[in-house]
């Protein structure tokens, strides 16, 4: 046998012939079915439409709720995710019912999640801006525009109730400053992925890539982000996100940065 050969595997295959040499013959176990590892599972991509229940998230100029074209943009993307069939896809809320944001990161949590995917569609007071914005967290806002938006989403939690509101700002701060680099770095990386890719299907606010201290985005293990698809006390927004055609584009977009971040991955982890 030349030294080419002499693999990993047949020393260990020599290595176990050895050792059964010596073992005691009464020791000989039953041998047993072949069983192949378990496959690992497709990743788990969560998505938060945001609002539900009694709060309507922004109301658009024409009246239509922010809760509902969440929900039914999340609901397409998670169609033509598993269409795909590589991923897992879950929903936070399967219907029109209020869930407090910590505990939505709870459910991407406890799930095990490998990606978090908020899903909004903001108003501001100046109907004539326009455009999607993808959000990741941070202490300190980008801007002052997006420290008024993180505002107004952390404030969803306002319906929550007294029951939810035992978490210190001391504490809160803490779990901010826990966020891990990897997920920073994640959330960073598909972020301009889907700045990228909903640039080639939409109008795009101007700077398009933000961030400040939005209570969802807070998973310490899982990277996160916030998609604003667009303002709807702008009325060409608002019209556009009421389109099944228009929210089916935004979701193929939305895929197409999701793919593109997992296979990033897969070649990076192999590289
Ligand atoms: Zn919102």
């Amino acid at each position: 046998m030349d030294a080419g050969r002499l693999t990993r595997r047949t020393m260990l295959a020599a290595a176990a012939a050895a050792a059964a040499r010596v073992a005691p013959a009464a020791a000989a176990p039953k041998r047993r079915a072949y069983t192949p590892p378990a496959p690992h599972p497709a990743p788990l991509v969560m998505l938060d439409p945001g609002h539900g229940g009694k709060d309507p998230g922004a109301i658009g100029v024409s009246g239509t709720y922010e809760k509902h074209i969440a929900f039914a943009t999340a609901a397409e993307l998670k169609r033509q995710l598993e269409s795909a069939g590589r991923y897992r896809v879950e929903l936070t809320r399967q219907r029109d019912v209020f869930i407090p944001l910590e505990e939505r990161v709870g459910i991407a949590q406890h799930k095990g999640a490998a990606l978090f995917v908020s899903m909004h569609a903001d108003a501001i007071a100046d109907p004539r801006i326009r455009g999607a914005s993808i959000y990741t967290l941070s202490d300190t806002a980008s801007d002052a525009q997006t420290a008024a938006l993180a505002v107004r989403e952390n404030a969803a939690d306002r319906f929550a109730g007294p029951a939810f509101h035992n978490v210190a700002p001391e504490v809160a701060r803490i779990l901010a400053s826990l966020v891990r680099q990897e997920t920073r770095i994640g959330s960073a990386r598909l972020q301009r992925g889907l700045a990228n890719a909903l640039d080639q299907s939409l109008p795009m606010l101007q700077n398009p890539t933000r961030h400040a201290s939005f209570v969802v985005l807070k998973a310490a293990d899982i990277p996160s982000v916030l998609v604003e698809m667009g303002f709807m006390s702008n009325r060409q927004d608002e019209a556009a996100l009421r389109l099944a055609e228009h929210r089916a584009t935004v979701a193929a977009a939305m895929k197409r940065a999701i793919d593109a971040y997992f296979t990033g991955q897969a070649i990076h982890m192999a590289g």
